[in-house]
């Protein structure tokens, strides 16, 4: 089996990847960057992106584009489509096994990023991106005057769905159960905003459109009554998960598995950093992952080289 090795390894090549790649690489440690699909991450699904500054309207994959760029210009060794075998990371070097390379590290960045949870209902796949949207910040703006639907009753569902009514002639909030989980505080305000419409004890059975989303079928699960409800869009907000399959456990993680962090992404295990969504963090954008991205890989070069200088 080949060896590689490396002075630091990004797991994921998304925002917070890339630019964790292009910062550890320009403080000239070597750096690859693994991920198990394609190179970009989320954002390479996003139609366009209105809120990353710099760009007033720039499509997803285009941005992705660039940060994969402006990485290669420093050098970093990419290695996409990665079938991962086993992930040590507690081991001095780190191990990373896929099927044909064990790659071994002085330093490993986390940047797998969260996946949202998905209602797995007919039409939510073939409609992402055309009414189907798990992200309101990115998304909003183009439901001006348009009817949503928001499905949760979470703290995200509720802040959302009020974040909505902005752009919005009309939200619905759509609820499996007749009580919210959402802080009492975050109910209130929702419940005073006229442009909410609650849909208590109901879920989403399927999503319907032509070439757009145009209605939703709605099951009240207390009667199993069905009904058509015209929508322009649909915001499931039902959780996200973060992406640790293959580490999950070896570090400290909060109970819903997100990776615990301190101000400089150092993780609870020595030599190991984490970025972006897939750490706790009260706002998952690309340029917090970005951001994030730049903070662990400069504190992963001053790890790596701090180990050089013990050598000497
Ligand atoms: P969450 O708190 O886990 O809520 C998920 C919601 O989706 C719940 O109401 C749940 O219903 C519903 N749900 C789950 N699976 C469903 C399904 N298959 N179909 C329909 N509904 C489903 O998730 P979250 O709102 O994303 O929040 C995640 C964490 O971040 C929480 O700890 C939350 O407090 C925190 N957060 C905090 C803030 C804030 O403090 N401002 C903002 C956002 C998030 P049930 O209630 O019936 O289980």
């Amino acid at each position: 089996m080949q060896i590689k090795e490396f002075d630091t390894v990004i797991l994921g090549g998304g925002p917070a990847g890339f630019s964790a790649g292009l910062y550890a690489a320009r403080g000239n440690v070597s750096t690859a960057i693994i991920d198990v699909s394609m190179l970009g991450g989320q954002p390479s699904n996003y139609l366009e992106l209105e809120n990353y500054p710099g760009f007033s309207k720039i499509g997803g994959f285009e941005l992705m584009e660039k940060f994969e760029e402006h990485a290669d210009k420093f050098g970093v060794e990419k290695l996409p489509m990665q079938e991962i075998d086993r992930i040590d990371l507690i081991s001095n070097p780190k191990i990373i096994q896929t099927k044909e390379l064990e790659i071994r590290a002085k330093s490993v960045i986390i940047a797998t990023g969260a996946s949202p949870m998905k209602l797995g209902i007919p039409g939510e796949a073939e409609f992402v991106g055309r009414g189907v949207s798990y992200c309101a910040v990115c998304d909003g703006a183009f439901y001006k005057d348009k009817v949503i639907a928001v499905v949760g009753g979470g703290n995200s569902a509720v802040e959302e769905a009020m974040y909505l009514t902005k752009f919005a002639a009309k939200v619905y909030l759509i609820h499996r159960r007749d009580e919210l989980r959402a802080d009492k505080i975050i109910q209130e305000r929702a419940f005073k905003n006229e442009k909410i419409e609650f849909i208590w004890d109901s879920c989403v059975r399927e999503i319907i459109g032509s070439d757009l989303v145009n209605a939703i079928t709605v099951e009240n699960v207390k009667t199993n009554e069905f009904c058509e409800i015209p929508v322009n869009g649909i915001f499931p907000y039902i959780g996200i998960c973060p992406n640790v399959e293959g580490f999950n456990g070896q570090i400290a993680q909060d109970k819903n598995g997100f990776i615990i962090t301190d101000d400089t992404m150092k993780t609870s295990v020595e030599g190991v950093f984490a970025a972006g969504d897939v750490r706790v963090t009260p706002l998952r954008q690309v340029i917090t992952a970005a951001a994030d991205g730049a903070v662990a890989a400069v504190y992963a070069v001053k790890y790596v080289e701090a180990l050089e200088e013990v050598k000497v």
